[in-house]
């Protein structure tokens, strides 16, 4: 057995695993398929001169015996190659019940492909049920930061006492700092739940937009759009470099959906924001999509093949709740009316319109149907719920919202009442202010049944501090009496399950345009099964 000896001489230098983990890691490596120490493609750990783990560390998608880990390699991050030669590095893997690998448990290799830029998406399966894991890598001589992971509880556990995520979106690097995200490093949560505007397109000038208080010679390769797979690589390497951004990663597993910034603003399917032709766009849509599943903690199913990516899917915790993670611009016809703030119309209103694609559609409303959960939360984009801008007759509505969408969100309302459903929560992220909907059967009339209950959260930066209430905090919620929460300011939400009622908790913070931001509770509220909409606790 040469590919064994091999392993374990391999193995014996790597003094950083117990033994235990060792063995552990060679019966892993002896599935791999011949390691090719000796090709030339290979680059020795031991000649990455730099810590490789500026990026951090991420966990993702809690499956009931499994957990999902991430990293990508890039010693010099702010450099297109990442600080590393166009060649396959070697990382070793290890999880343990415990935060100082006292009990490593599993251990293994991956391979950092520099077609992927150099990051690992490990699946570790024989995992425990519902409870946290810590995890680290090491290339070479480096060793990462420590990580901690979680499994779901089995799929018939029925009796799940809780679940309690932070939902979070909208992350403009040149708004501000991450202070949000370090905050909610220290929360105890099982889990983030990020809803898109991970990175924006934009360009980053040398000082960083609003962060000038630290970031100010940053290189010229930011201030562009992103367009090439290239551009993106080094904007995720920026965002990721952000120290608190990592340990939010470091803190908690998260399960991710995209918007539209990490493509281009409101682009729509094929169809971009300024009328690229389709077969160019895709190219860039390709990039973007290639680049998120380089950065971003989720498993095989996940990994797109050219301009296509199914983000959609279905993670379950328990009895307890069933997360029915929606895409909601990949598929989705043109916004009507030109975009933007308009006027319903015929076009908008067109009942051919959608938001999911047909096939997404009837995976969400087949889900519904079958679902035993307590809960039935949908993490998705864009707001759900009807929001007039004014109370007046001459209202407008977001058409890139599912306002402009309305016979989509019809289809989604009444399946949610065909299926029984009586404990439905969308989430929703994109509109940076922090709202709290009742969703109604109809929102013309304000007496009609509750369906369910959004939250929107806000953004972690972008837009800039804010305000408590923005100036059209009086029309906005005269005109939505469904409305039950408008904060402008910056933070995130943390939704805590259980078994009859959810709490749901609106956290801002002070400033994010200079650094040390505090954390403040704006609104409670909670919602039972049964008893729809929010409800002041
Ligand atoms: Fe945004
Ligand atoms: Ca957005």
């Amino acid at each position: 057995m040469p590919e064994l000896r091999a392993a374990a001489r391999r193995m014996g230098r790597r003094h950083f695993l117990t033994v235990a983990g060792a063995a552990a890691a060679l019966a892993f490596t002896t599935h791999l398929p011949a390691a090719g120490a000796a090709s030339p493609a290979v680059l020795e750990g031991r000649r990455i001169a730099a810590d490789p783990f500026t990026l951090g560390v991420a966990s993702g998608d809690p499956l009931p015996d499994s957990v999902l880990l991430w990293t990508r390699l890039a010693p010099s991050p702010y450099e297109p190659d990442g600080g590393l030669p166009a060649q396959r590095v070697e990382v070793q893997w290890e999880v343990a019940f415990d935060e100082r690998f006292y009990a490593v448990i599993k251990s293994g290799t991956a391979t950092a492909h520099p077609e992927y830029a150099h990051s690992v998406h490990v699946e570790v399966p024989g995992l425990d049920p519902d409870r946290s894991y810590y995890y680290r890598f090491r290339a070479g001589t480096w060793i990462s930061p420590v990580g901690r992971a979680r499994t779901a509880p089995s799929p018939d556990a029925f009796w799940v006492p809780s679940l309690t995520f932070a939902a979070v979106a909208c992350a403009a690097y040149f708004d501000g700092y991450y202070t949000a995200y370090r905050h909610l490093a220290s929360e105890d949560v099982d889990m983030v739940v990020h809803l898109g505007d991970y990175i924006y397109e934009y360009g980053v000038d040398s000082a960083g937009g609003h962060r000038g208080y630290t970031d100010r010679s940053l290189p010229a390769h930011f201030n562009n759009e992103t367009v090439t797979l290239q551009d993106y690589r080094l904007r995720y390497a920026l965002y990721k470099n952000d120290p608190d951004l990592r340990a939010a990663h470091a803190a908690h597993p998260f399960v991710v959906t995209w918007d539209d910034h990490e493509t281009e603003n409101n682009y729509a399917g094929a169809v971009s924001e300024n009328g690229v032709p389709p077969e160019e766009f895709l190219l860039r849509r390709a990039a973007a999509y290639r680049a998120y599943w380089e950065n971003l903690p989720l498993r095989p199913p996940q990994q797109p093949v050219g301009a296509d990516m199914r983000l959609y899917r279905r993670l379950r915790f328990g009895r307890l709740a069933q997360f029915d993670v929606l895409d909601t611009r990949q598929y989705r016809s043109n916004q009507a009316n030109g975009d933007g703030w308009q006027a319903p119309s015929a076009e908008s209103e067109d009942p051919s319109r959608t938001m999911t694609g047909a096939a997404q559609e009837r995976w969400l409303l087949d889900g519904w149907k079958t679902s035993e959960a307590v809960w039935n939360v949908v993490p998705q984009q864009v707001t759900f719920a009807q929001r007039k801008s004014t109370p007046s007759a001459d209202y407008k509505l977001s058409m890139d919202a599912w306002d402009g969408y309305p016979a989509a969100r019809k289809r989604l309302l009444d399946g949610a009442t065909a299926a029984g459903l009586d404990n439905l929560m969308i989430l929703s992220g994109d509109a940076h202010v922090g709202y709290g909907f009742d969703l109604k059967a109809d929102f013309a009339d304000p007496a009609s049944r509750t369906v369910g209950t959004e939250i929107s959260t806000t953004s972690l930066t972008s837009g800039r501090d804010g305000a408590q209430k923005p100036g059209n905090w009086i029309s906005l919620t005269q005109a939505n009496p469904h409305l039950k929460h408008y904060d402008g300011r910056r933070g995130y939400t943390v939704v805590r399950l259980g078994q009859t009622n959810a709490d749901i908790a609106f956290k801002t913070v002070s400033t994010v345009t200079r650094p040390g931001g505090t954390l403040s509770t704006a609104a409670t509220f909670s919602t039972g099964t049964g008893t729809p909409g929010l409800h002041t606790a």
